[in-house]
């Protein structure tokens, strides 16, 4: 198709992170004209505020990959509008004039933590890891207006994958960053506590967890260390297996003796105690794991806590005029990106392809476990290795399911001048609204400060 033909198709997007982004240079490279609609100020979706915010180079490296795709003269970028809410999907899709919609809104519902009603307590007790980051990303930030946390010392995090190994080390920090200070007087700064880990700082100041009068929090996990997701393996031999094994073991007893939470395998959370309405600890099940699943048997453990921090995964957030098959969008069933229903709406990234908890591609899976092996990478930080992989495997699928979305396009009939200018007039009323002027402006204006730079200037 000549760019020409081209220029005559507005595309819409919705969500301007990791597969958003991606689709939306694909397509305007191809002389394709896109509008990403995106409710938040930034498009960074997970790596602003879900990716905890130690991480300070990848974050600012995954962000700047963003914008360079973003900052296109084919590409419309029109922040603080979430499709749904401010402009419902089924206007989208038929009033707008779009040739297509490509949902691109990542996983941002907690997966409930499966206790018969247990979400009364939300918010309160119990606290689900996406609210929870948010928190910890922004709380410093001068006019910060989020939900409040404090992390309490016993807290329960129920979870499995990297990401909870990450609520763990938050958690941590908090409570022992707060006792050193109220009873000792010291005060160290997060990226220190990080990167030193808890036993190092403890250590440092002839101190103890004991000492300071702190339980330390609880990881319980439904299956074994072994089992965490780095089990992937090289290949089918059970020595590679055992190998991978192994070193998952390994590495979660690295985070335990760094970071000093305790780790209780191989149990479900099944129930609560309550006690004036507030919740006063977890019920667990004990479980074995019976070729490969996990089967419940007659055994109880009651944890006393009042914080129960739950970490098991994300799932899409359901947008009122789409369908879904119970949490996921329906796809159609020969072309695994088009949604079912429609002739011209189609989904990308973990909007479709997130699998509620760290679920990622076998072999980017494997490559992180091979390298890891091999490489002994033992210090290397995991959340950080999996990530980038995992970003890297929703980017490619993302361009290769963009370029079919482009020779669908081709079929279309183009949009009319009069469609074309009744879209460009309803974006500039919501630029004007927000007050957008360009893209760079836009993002140096909402970029929150860093942590790092208060710190830094201190
Ligand atoms: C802490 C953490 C935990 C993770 N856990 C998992 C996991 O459990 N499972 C998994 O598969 N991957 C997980 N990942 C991987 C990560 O989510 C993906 O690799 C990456 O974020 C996917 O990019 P995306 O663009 O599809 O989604 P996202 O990064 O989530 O971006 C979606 C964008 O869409 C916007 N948006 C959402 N809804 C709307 C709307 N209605 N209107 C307008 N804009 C909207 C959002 O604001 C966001 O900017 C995790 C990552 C981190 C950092």
């Amino acid at each position: 198709m000549i760019e020409s033909e081209n220029k005559k198709h507005y595309l819409a997007i919705i969500g301007g992170s990791i597969s958003g982004s991606e689709a939306a240079k694909v397509l305007a490279d191809k002389g394709l004209r896109v509008v990403v609609f995106e409710m938040n100020n930034l498009p960074y979706g997970k790596i602003e505020d879900g990716l905890p915010c130690w991480h300070v180079g990848l974050r600012d490296k995954q962000e700047k990959n963003i914008d360079t795709k973003l900052d296109h003269e084919n590409i419309r970028y029109v922040p603080k509008v979430q499709i749904g809410k401010d402009i419902s999907f089924k206007e989208l899709v038929e009033d707008w004039g779009f040739s297509a919609v490509i949902l691109a809104n990542g996983a941002w519902k907690d997966r409930p933590l499966p206790v018969e009603n247990i979400e009364k307590f939300r918010g309160k007790e119990l606290i689900y890891q996406n609210s929870l980051l948010y928190w910890f990303n922004h709380k410093h930030e001068p006019d910060f207006n989020g939900r409040i946390y404090e992390m309490e010392d016993g807290a329960v995090v129920v979870g499995g994958g990297l990401a909870s190994l990450d609520v763990m080390k938050i958690g941590m920090i908090e409570i022992v960053q707060k006792a050193l200070k109220e009873q000792k007087g010291i005060d160290i700064d997060m990226f220190e506590m990080e990167k030193k880990g808890i036993s190092e700082i403890l250590n440092d100041n002839n101190t103890s967890l004991e000492e300071l009068g702190l339980e330390g929090m609880t990881l319980v996990y439904r299956r074994e260390a072994k089992d965490m997701p780095l089990k992937a393996v090289k290949d089918s031999s059970p020595e590679s297996k055992k190998k991978a094994e192994e070193v998952s073991e390994k590495l979660l007893k690295k985070y335990v003796d760094k970071y000093l939470f305790k780790f209780l395998p191989l149990h479900i959370p099944v129930d609560f105690i309550e006690h004036n309405c507030s919740l006063k600890g977890i019920v667990f099940q004990k479980v074995e794991i019976n070729e490969g699943r996990v089967v419940p048997i007659d055994k109880f453990e009651t944890l006393q806590t009042s914080q129960v921090i739950s970490s098991i995964g994300s799932l899409p957030k359901k947008i009122e005029g789409l369908p879904y098959d119970r949490d996921w969008l329906k796809m159609k069933k020969d072309v695994n990106y088009m949604v079912e229903g429609f002739d011209n709406v189609f989904a990308v990234g973990n909007a479709v392809t997130g699998k509620g908890n760290i679920q990622e591609s076998k072999i980017h899976g494997r490559k992180i476990t091979e390298k890891i092996i091999e490489e002994q990478l033992i210090d290397t930080d995991l959340f950080e290795e999996w990530l980038k992989s995992f970003n890297e495997k929703v980017t490619d699928e993302t361009r290769k399911e963009t370029d079919s979305i482009e020779n669908f396009i081709k079929n279309q009939s183009v949009q009319s001048e009069e469609v074309i200018k009744s879209i460009l007039d309803k974006t500039k009323a919501l630029h004007d609204k927000a007050g957008y002027t360009t893209y760079k402006e836009w993002i140096s204006a909402k970029t929150p400060v860093r942590l790092e730079n208060m710190l830094s200037k201190l």
